[in-house]
Parts: structure tokens; sequence; C-alpha cells
């Protein structure tokens, strides 16, 4: 089991699925006034009073929690904080966790090496 670090911890993901959810909730209490409003449930005027406004709230929460959900990703590109190969956790900018970025060395030390001797 990894531990994971901060960065990399799906924070504003959890909070922008919550969000989204309230959101959509926000969304359908909006759509059931004009619906509750024609039923005769709320006046008229009240559910049109009110459907517009919820509307564009519920639209604005739920765009808010896509791009708290779309930040995830950003970060993790910025902290750039995984292994490029097997996913582990790597000090702040690098590319590659201890074990691959000797291989990696290695790697391209031995290409430079057989390019070297084919080209003799
Ligand atoms: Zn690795």
């Amino acid at each position: 089991m990894r531990l994971e670090t901060a960065p990399s911890r799906p924070i504003f993901g959890c909070v922008g699925r919550r969000i989204r959810f309230f959101g959509l909730l926000v969304l359908a209490a909006a759509a059931w006034f004009p619906i509750a409003g024609e039923a005769g449930w709320v006046a008229n005027v009240t559910g049109d009073r009110w459907f517009l406004p919820l509307a564009g709230l519920g639209g604005a929460v739920f765009v808010v929690g896509l791009l708290l959900g779309a930040l995830d990703p950003a970060l993790r590109w910025m902290s750039r904080g995984r292994c490029a190969r097997c996913g582990a956790a790597t000090e702040r900018g690098q590319v590659y966790c201890l074990d691959h970025l000797k291989a990696t060395v290695h790697e391209a030390r031995d290409h430079t090496r057989e390019t070297y001797h084919r080209g003799r």
C-alpha cells in the first residue's frame, strides 16, 4: 500500500462532484416550480418568479462543480508528482521515481554507447 501525497489526492474532484450534485438539485427544484405552478400547488406568479433565478443558480453551481472537477488533473499535471513509468510518488519536479531515474540514465548511456560503436 502506497501513501498518497497531498497534491495527488483528488480533493477538488470530490468537492466538485458534490457541488455538481447540488447544482442538479437546484436545477431540479427550478424545473419543479413551473410544473407546480401549472398544477396549482403554488401560485403561477410564484412559480414564474422562482424558475429563472433558480435555473441560473443551479447552472452556475453546476459549472463551478465542473471546473473544480477539471482542477485535479490540472494540478497533477503542474506538480508532476508521479513517476511517468510506474506512477510512484516522486519528488516535486521529478518526472521519474529514483529507480526509473537510474534506469533511464543507464538506458541513455547504453544507447549512446551503442550508436557510438555502430558509427565506427
Ligand atoms: Zn518509477
